[in-house]
């Protein structure tokens, strides 16, 4: 399909365009590059992308589901990508999130995409933030990155996002001692979920008292969609706070920075690694042989 096509159709919310733009891009197709270059802008600025982080087994992926559930109820149309930093899947992995997601299945205004390393590192950034462009041209006001996990790069990618939010659940305290302190300037909402079950108050009071008083601290039962509406109204309202003083541009401004860091890093590996194959350093040093291949490529003449 020419680009001009596809881009239409991928305007059009038409789902298997997306999904095409999604893989075109991944590849590093060049086509990929006219694509982006394509996308609605007005659209980028409009969609709102919210990470959703946290220690697997907290409820993220019910609680994203619900979210959806509570959006779709609203006719909001929204994109889905669950990222997982440590599996080496392509194809297999979060399958879990999947199924859970089928019941909106037969939902095009849901556009759901999984996400590994594919094998290797890197690259993950960047490939999140263009799937998120993607999704929000195709007329998602609302894309939810959902990260397994509480490591660096759970983090790195929650922090594409225009609004983070944090998972615990009563049993997962011990997992957020180290960052207990000071948890609210990492995330902007922290949400306890499996507040049914008994411990959710000490969880809450080991948070500290900054946390235990903050209206950013949300209690709710994913499972039985009990918080829910809560959430996203409390999501929307930092949405429009962040708008208005200057934050939400801010941090666009920032996460572009960090995908295209992400990016280079990825094209700089694999050109490195052909530079050395085609002309072996004989016998230096790798840190020498580093040096010298970086001061090859980075030399700007002039
Ligand atoms: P994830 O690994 O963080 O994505 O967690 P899941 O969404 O897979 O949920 C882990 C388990 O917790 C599942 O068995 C869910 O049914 C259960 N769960 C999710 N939300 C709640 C809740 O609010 N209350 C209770 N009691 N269980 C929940």
């Amino acid at each position: 399909m020419p680009v001009d096509q596809l881009l239409e159709q991928l305007h059009l919310g038409d789902p298997r365009s997306v999904a095409r733009a999604i893989s075109l891009v991944e590849d590093q197709a060049e086509i990929g590059q006219h694509i982006m270059q394509g996308l609605d802008q007005q659209r980028l600025d409009g969609a709102l992308t919210v990470g959703i982080t946290g220690p697997p087994g907290v409820g993220k992926s019910t609680l994203t589901s619900a979210l959806v559930e509570q959006l779709r109820q609203r006719e909001i149309r929204v994109g889905v990508i669950a990222v997982d930093p440590s599996s080496p899947l392509t194809h297999g992995a979060l399958l879990g999130d999947r199924i859970r997601m089928m019941h909106h299945a037969l939902d095009r205004d849901v556009v759901v995409r999984s996400m590994a390393t594919r094998g290797r590192l890197g690259g993950l950034c960047a490939a999140a933030g263009a799937t998120r462009r993607i999704m929000a041209a195709s007329g998602c006001r609302v894309v939810l990155i959902e990260t397994v996990g509480i490591g660096q790069s759970e983090m790195d990618i929650a922090s594409l996002a225009d609004i983070t939010v944090l998972v615990l659940a009563p049993g997962f305290g011990d997992e957020i001692q180290a960052m207990k302190a000071g948890i609210l300037e990492v995330v902007d909402l922290l949400v306890i979920n499996k507040a049914d079950m008994p411990g959710a108050s000490k969880l809450r009071f080991d948070l500290g008292r900054e946390a235990a008083e903050s209206d950013r601290v949300l209690e709710t039962v994913a499972a039985e969609n009990k918080g829910i509406e809560e959430l996203l109204a409390g999501i929307l309202a930092l949405e429009a706070a962040f708008r208005k003083d200057g934050r939400f541009r801010q941090r666009r401004q920032q996460s572009r920075d960090k995908e295209t860091v992400d990016r280079c890093l990825d094209l700089l590996r694999d050109r490195i690694a052909g530079l050395i194959r085609n002309h072996p350093p004989a016998d230096m040093d790798p840190g020498v042989a580093a040096e010298v291949l970086l001061e090859r490529i980075l030399h700007i003449p002039g």
